[in-house]
């Protein structure tokens, strides 16, 4: 039967494939059928299993004798320990193995679920945590059983395989990096999630916010996944599968044409520069950001060098990451955000205050304050940073600032890291251009210091969207609220962009709203005259720009500005974006 499912596109294109149904946020597990004589050796495997995490369990435990955090950690693993010497976790299983034939991940998985269903039904709030010590023992038994964590196999190779999960984090979608799907669905996540960013630099197709896609799909169904109409349609009749194998050829012809921009400025119709510049995650996205044409890298989420690996990137590690982003440029500028750690982006391993569970980790320690509270880890980049600036343009790009003393603050640590770096003679820009990112609205409504303390502003609107509005961007649940034609959004922007001109420095908004059209004459209106988006919309932005007259977007944008009337912002909005 076919059926239409709703969600948010946040990667346009179309995909035409097969469902593969993965498991779980950071260990995606394949469902696959195994036959009646395969059982025993599933089974025999989902045993050694968890005899394997018995025994690390073991180890770790005589380990941390000698530590002073023996008594928390130790309790800790007397949990897991007894978890998995309940027939729960280890006799369920293989039960679910023998009568659903199916693989061993997949049966533990299931069991998981009912599991923490249960927990969540106790009232007693410590027993209902104790949910977390499930997933956390199981995700230990499923690392064994798939050998390496995160790996997913590709399932229908001979066909195009769309993933469908009912979570993702960031790092699950830069492994995914690797492998050659066709398009992703989430139930959860909002459209400037970092899932939903990461997706979008796969260059592929994604809904996210589906709600209950993973529970309706099934493993092998037919798929087309219509990015820029966000549905998905699931077991597509001839006809329509016809329609949409004609609508892709379509929307890829229109990607060839935009290509004849790449080499052209973008200069609107009154004669202004404007400045496209392009956001990247690693440095493999540079080969897109050089097919895109930009004229440099305005934005990159350098914490994604921490994602999916055990300890920190040392700090020559880091240094040829930037210096190779910095040389790939050739002169152009880049510009490395410090690490955005916190939030919805975690890294395996790290000590340092990430690890505890905050109640909201969006407004907890997270990109600037945590890297204070580490100053050494912080100073380590920061060395391979300036390091790297010898080798091109390279700037640094401080995170989430809300006061002018952690800006104090940074700055400083950037003049030892310099002064460690002098006393080594090591080469760097010692003129180093440091920006500061608006993202809370505390910093938009006091631009004018930080402006004359920095040399360069970028306004990261996806959070100071869900700053303002008070909406967690990776919230499918209020999704629907997230708002950048909110009164107070524009106003905000307006604000920053115009303190920031008014002090003489430049201002970039490298937010998700920088790369739609629906946005660009707005912010054109608004004075803005630097974008820094992901590289596939680079070119649709330039044909936007280059078809735009800026003086009367100004004088409308004003009057957009002015009014209280929902429907006059409404025709306003409406007309700067004719
Ligand atoms: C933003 O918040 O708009 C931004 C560009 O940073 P990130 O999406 O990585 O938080
Ligand atoms: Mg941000």
């Amino acid at each position: 039967m076919s059926f239409l499912l709703h969600g948010i596109g946040v990667s346009a294109g179309i995909a035409i494939g097969r469902a593969q149904l993965v498991s779980h946020a950071t260990l995606e597990v394949a469902h696959y059928q195994i036959r009646p004589e395969q059982v025993a050796a599933e089974i025999a495997r989902f045993d050694a299993a968890v005899a394997q995490v018995t025994q690390e369990l073991d180890t770790l435990w005589t380990q941390i004798q000698e530590t002073d955090t023996a008594s928390e950690v130790g309790a800790f693993i007397d949990v897991h320990a007894m978890l998995l010497r309940d027939e729960m976790l280890t006799q369920a299983p293989r039960e679910i193995i023998a009568a659903e034939l199916c693989n061993a991940e997949w049966a533990l998985t299931q069991q998981m679920y009912r599991l923490v269903e249960q927990f969540e039904q106790i009232e007693d709030p410590y027993l209902r945590e104790r949910k977390n010590d499930v997933i956390q023992v199981v995700e230990r038994v499923l690392t064994v059983l798939l050998g390496k964590p995160g790996q997913v196999q590709i399932q229908h190779p001979e066909q195009r395989t769309i993933l469908v999960a009912h979570d993702l984090s960031p790092a699950d979608m830069i492994r995914y990096k690797k492998h050659a799907f066709a398009a992703f669905l989430t139930d959860l996540g909002g459209a400037t999630s970092h899932t939903a960013i990461v997706a979008k630099s796969l260059n592929i197709p994604a809904v996210v916010a589906l709600h209950n896609g993973r529970g309706l799909i099934r493993e092998g169904e037919w798929l087309i996944v219509d990015g820029l109409r966000s549905v998905v349609i699931v077991n597509p009749d001839k006809p329509v599968l016809a329609e949409y194998r004609l609508k892709q050829e379509e929307f890829e012809l229109e990607r060839q044409k935009l290509k004849r921009l790449k080499t052209k400025r973008a200069t609107t119709l009154d004669g202004q520069l404007v400045e496209l510049h392009a956001n990247i995650e690693l440095p493999t996205d540079l080969r897109d950001v050089l097919d895109s044409g930009a004229s440099g890298v305005g934005l990159f989420r350098s914490e994604f060098l921490f994602l999916n690996r055990q300890g920190l990137p040392s700090e020559d590690e880091q240094f040829e990451a930037y210096r190779s982003v910095a040389v790939g440029m050739a002169g152009r500028p880049v510009v490395v955000r410090t690490f955005d750690l916190g939030a919805d982006k975690h890294m395996e391993g790290i000590s340092a205050g990430l690890d505890r569970v905050a109640m909201n980790p969006a407004l907890g320690l997270r990109a600037v304050r945590f890297c204070l509270s580490e100053p050494r880890l912080f100073v380590t980049q920061l060395r391979a940073i300036l390091r790297a600036s010898h080798y091109g343009k390279v700037k640094i790009l401080i995170p989430m600032l809300c006061n002018v003393y952690e800006l104090t603050q940074a700055l400083q640590l950037i003049e030892r890291a310099k002064e460690s770096l002098r006393v080594e003679h090591t080469k760097f820009d010692d003129n180093i251009e440091v920006g500061g990112m608006i993202e809370i609205p505390a910093a938009a409504l006091s631009i004018g210091a930080f402006a004359e303390r920095l040399d360069f502003l970028s306004v990261g609107t996806n959070d100071l969207i869900q700053y303002t509005l008070a909406i967690d961007r990776a919230d499918d649940a209020v999704a629907h609220l997230y708002d950048p034609l909110h009164p107070a959004v524009l106003r905000l922007l307006a604000m920053a962009i115009r303190g920031a001109t008014k002090a003489g420095k430049p201002i970039a908004v490298c937010g998700e709203m920088a790369g739609e059209i629906a946005f660009t004459r707005i912010l054109l209106g608004l004075g803005l005259r630097e974008f820094s988006m992901h590289p596939n919309h680079l070119l649709e932005v330039k044909q936007r720009v280059l078809t735009s007259d800026v003086p009367p977007l100004e004088i409308l944008a004003n009057k957009m500005l002015k009014t209280d009337d929902p429907d006059r912002l409404a025709s306003y909005v409406q007309r700067l974006r004719a």
